[in-house]
């Protein structure tokens, strides 16, 4: 049951990164020298030296292999850059950042998602030999219904430096392959492991589409004398795309839009004893990723269960999680623990602390923000960004950049002035003002029912 469709899939992506570019774009490693010691401002790092450092030596375990199927808690207090260490960790495998919103989704169940995430951080690099034939193409007929949808049939006849030899091009191929495309007299070839016809050395399939759909040419007449050339191809397909193409209900549309639904837990099971056989006979090469669960205390005692089973398996990537809570309630238990994390869990992790950052850290790191959204800033205004950030919080001191810059634009200012920071800290307010100003109004409000702040995420 388990199909070899795993060579038409594009290489592992990482499409959630795009959602997170915009807050962490400044970051571009973890701005370590070569001997694993932090620089003070690096790469878009600032400060948080002892957790940088700790980051870097276990980049480094992940990068020698010595690490997977182990996970690494960042923990620490609201904007001490635990996302931006996760950022700054370069690695060579898929980087799968985990929401962990959708565990409330309806759709699939909370273990689903989270199997889900874990496979997808799992590369397997298969490889595999192919045959690259060469021809001048002597006749092309593509036949298409006169109605109905889709179904067309083409036909290429071949002649290659041996024989003259027809090739049914199976109805998929015949989408990209039109007659203005190829014609009679070109030179071309037709690679066999991806069906995918070159002309000139320009390759006209659109290979993406084509590779997405998992079809594959035909071949009909293939004696073995015509086969010109072999080569050596080498995909990275993701274990949840192999899942995916193998799962019958689903096809290989849904990895395309998201709608995967729940995998069977048989299939899996086949595609793990499949991937471990081709390990084996030195066929694949697993390359385990890593997997970000941002806001871990969100999950609930199901899913740190399946975590702490998910890192028994040998295909488990290297899991980093983070939060910013102390000690708190477990969800789904009335047990309190470090974290909102199980200590059973807890006791498997390695744990990387980040501190609060001093006033000249502060603003170096307002200062990057500013050259990252190319905006200017006098002095002064600087010194007041960097007083807002300390005393309510980086973060929303970084919102007010490109705030401050747009009311200095409107007023044709080329530099933000103390002024222009003034006028959008009066229009926004930071959490801090924004309690208050509920404290003050609450019984203005509707369905206002607390006389206390407190927030439980239970
Ligand atoms: P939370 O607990 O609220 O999720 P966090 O610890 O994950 O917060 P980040 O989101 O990483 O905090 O940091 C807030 C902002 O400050 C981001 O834009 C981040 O890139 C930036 N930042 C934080 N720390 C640093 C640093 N050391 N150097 C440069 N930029 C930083």
């Amino acid at each position: 049951m388990l199909e070899m469709a795993t060579t038409k899939v594009p290489e592992v992506r990482d499409i959630t990164r795009i959602e997170r570019i915009g807050a962490h774009s400044h970051i571009r490693g973890l701005g370590l020298d070569d001997a694993l010691e932090p620089r003070q401002v690096s790469q878009g790092m600032v400060g948080q030296l002892a957790s940088r450092r700790a980051a870097g030596v276990i980049l480094e375990m992940i990068k020698d292999g010595h690490i997977a199927g182990r996970a690494v808690l960042i923990a620490g207090q609201p904007g001490t850059g635990k996302t931006a260490i996760a950022m700054g960790k370069g690695h060579i495998g898929a980087k799968i950042f985990f929401s962990t919103g959708i565990i409330f989704s309806l759709e699939m169940s909370k273990t689903e998602a989270l199997s889900q995430a874990f496979r997808k951080a799992i590369g397997v690099r298969i490889k595999e030999e192919t045959e690259i034939i060469e021809g001048e193409v002597v006749e092309i007929q593509i036949d298409r219904p006169a109605t109905g949808t889709g179904a067309k049939v083409g036909k290429l006849t071949l002649k290659t430096t041996e024989m003259e030899t027809v090739y049914d091009l199976g109805n998929k191929m015949i989408d990209s392959l039109s007659k203005e495309k190829v014609q009679a007299g070109d030179v071309i070839t037709i690679d066999k492991a991806t069906g995918k016809i070159s002309k000139l050395g320009r390759s006209f399939t659109r290979a993406r589409d084509y590779d997405a759909m998992g079809a594959q040419t035909q071949f009909v007449q293939c004696p073995e004398g015509e086969l010109q050339k072999r080569k050596e191809v080498v995909h990275t397909v993701s274990l949840h795309e192999i899942d995916v193409i193998n799962s019958r209900t689903q096809g290989f549309l849904a990895l395309f839009s998201g709608d995967t639904g729940e995998i069977k837990s048989e299939v899996r099971e086949q595609i793990n004893a499949k991937v471990c056989e081709w390990r084996e006979e030195g066929k694949a090469e697993i390359i385990p990723g890593v997997l970000f669960i941002d806001e871990v205390h969100m999950l609930d005692m199901e899913c740190f269960s399946f975590l702490n089973r998910a890192l028994e398996s040998d295909l488990s990537p290297v899991l980093i999680m983070a939060t910013n809570r102390g000690i708190t309630r477990i969800r789904g238990t009335n047990y309190q623990s470090p974290h909102g994390i199980p200590i059973d869990l807890l006791d498997r992790l390695l744990i990387i602390a980040t501190s609060p950052y001093t006033e000249k850290e502060t603003r170096q790191i307002l200062k990057i923000r500013c050259e990252e959204e190319d905006v200017e800033l006098s002095e002064e205004a600087h010194t007041v960004l960097t007083r807002i950030g300390m005393e309510t919080s980086l973060r929303y001191a970084i919102q007010l950049i490109s705030t401050a810059g747009l009311v200095c634009r409107k007023r044709k200012g080329t530099e933000v002035q103390v002024e222009d920071i003034k006028r959008v800290y009066s229009l926004f307010l930071d959490e801090a003002r924004s309690s208050q100003y509920m404290k003050e109004y609450q019984d203005s409000f509707l369905f206002n029912e607390t006389r206390e702040f407190s927030m439980d995420t239970s």
